[in-house]
């Protein structure tokens, strides 16, 4: 049953993660991380503030923000030390740590305030500012039973949402209007906000893979790309349906087999120790036999999490290595410019034999007069 928002499972105890993390900086030598990165605070820590950064050595666990977060600080980053600060956190973060060799993740830091840091920190007798990619992300891609459960709800939103939408999807129908319902829906279910922009393409702006609604109308004999998430608690879902709108001819059944073949191809390579790039080219192979291979552009997937787009990739360069309790979708399209483009989107968690799937994968009706 359903828990309602806000009382879903807790995420597991920081300390776990906290220790984990601290492996991984002892291996890099490394003495105190200040993370800035949203994502990774909540991640981490546990607190959803918009303003903050951690500060985690081999000794401390700090959470720096300012007066405004200072009670759900205390509240919500129960195993870290909270201290309130007026200022940049991360330089604050920087400044008050006593270790020398000091990381920083360095994709989520702007110039100046690099610069700042690396003054702090170098202007100490043998400190260095040392940048950090993915250390932080390493951790995340694996899901722990209480972020599947989150997903998973934020999966069952959307798929609901888009499902008491559906009937509404008929000629003359705005796009914009068939994005605004749908969110309408996901938020009364318990999402917290949509996870992307929805995408609603219809016609010829359903060959743009990411054709945001318009003020376009549905026209008969079209397909129309719903390409939709929510974020529950803070994880996202990702899931992408084409419809047609009337009763499709020979061509557009041989559109859509072709994608769904695809997919189907791709979710069946799923499984620990294969690359993304070899789930990648199960869905490539499928469209390019059927005269494609031009028509899909972008890659066949990504991980989703706190993020909608994280490692690992499913991608024809992709040397990323599927483990079990990563959660990837799995999206082939074909776009034909100027004319049309379907796709479709779900989403799988990676387990010890295979996959198992946490979206609805769509059925046989994809069309509707
Ligand atoms: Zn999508
Ligand atoms: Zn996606």
């Amino acid at each position: 049953m359903d828990t309602p928002a806000g009382t879903g499972p807790r995420p597991r105890p920081a300390a776990l993660r906290l220790a984990a993390l601290r492996q991984r900086l002892a291996g890099d030598r490394i003495d105190a991380l200040v993370v800035s990165k949203r994502e990774n605070i909540r991640y981490l820590s546990g607190f959803t503030g918009t303003a903050g950064a951690l500060r985690i050595g081999a000794g401390e666990a700090v959470l720096m923000t300012d007066s405004r977060y200072a009670e759900q600080a205390e509240e919500e980053a129960s195993a870290f030390d909270v201290e309130i600060c007026s200022g940049a956190p991360a330089l604050i973060a920087a400044l008050r740590t006593p270790s020398l060799r000091v990381g920083f993740e360095a994709g989520a830091m702007g110039y100046e305030l690099w610069h700042r840091m690396r003054e702090v920190v170098e202007g100490k007798r043998g400190g260095v500012l040392i940048p950090c990619t993915g250390l932080v992300e390493s951790l995340r891609v694996r899901k722990d039973a209480s972020e599947i459960a989150l997903i998973e709800r934020a999966a069952r939103i959307a798929a609901s949402a888009l499902e008491a939408v559906r009937p509404m999807a008929v000629p003359g129908a705005v796009e914009r209007d068939l994005a605004l319902e749908i969110e309408f829906h996901m938020r009364r279910a318990g999402a917290e906000s949509i996870a992307f922009d929805l995408i609603v393409a219809s016609g010829p702006r359903a060959a743009l893979p990411h054709g945001r609604a318009s003020g376009r109308r549905l026209q008969a004999g079209e397909f129309v790309v719903f390409d939709i998430g929510a974020r529950f608690e803070g994880y996202h879902s990702d899931m992408t349906r084409t419809l047609f709108i009337g009763r499709p001819g020979s061509r557009e059944r041989q559109l859509y087999d072709t994608v769904f073949a695809a997919q189907d191809r791709a979710i069946g390579a799923i499984r620990p120790g294969v690359t993304g790039q070899v789930v990648d080219e199960a869905a490539r192979s499928v469209i390019g036999a059927a005269g494609h291979a031009e028509r899909f552009g972008h890659g066949t997937g990504h991980g989703v999490g706190l993020e909608v787009h994280e490692s690992p990739r499913i991608g024809s360069a992709s040397a990323d290595v599927l483990e079990s309790g990563m959660v990837v979708t799995v999206e082939p399209g074909v776009y034909l410019p100027g004319e049309c483009g379907l796709r479709i989107e779900d989403m799988a968690l990676v387990e010890e034999t295979g996959c198992r799937m946490l979206t609805p994968r769509p059925g046989s009706n994809w069309w509707q007069e």
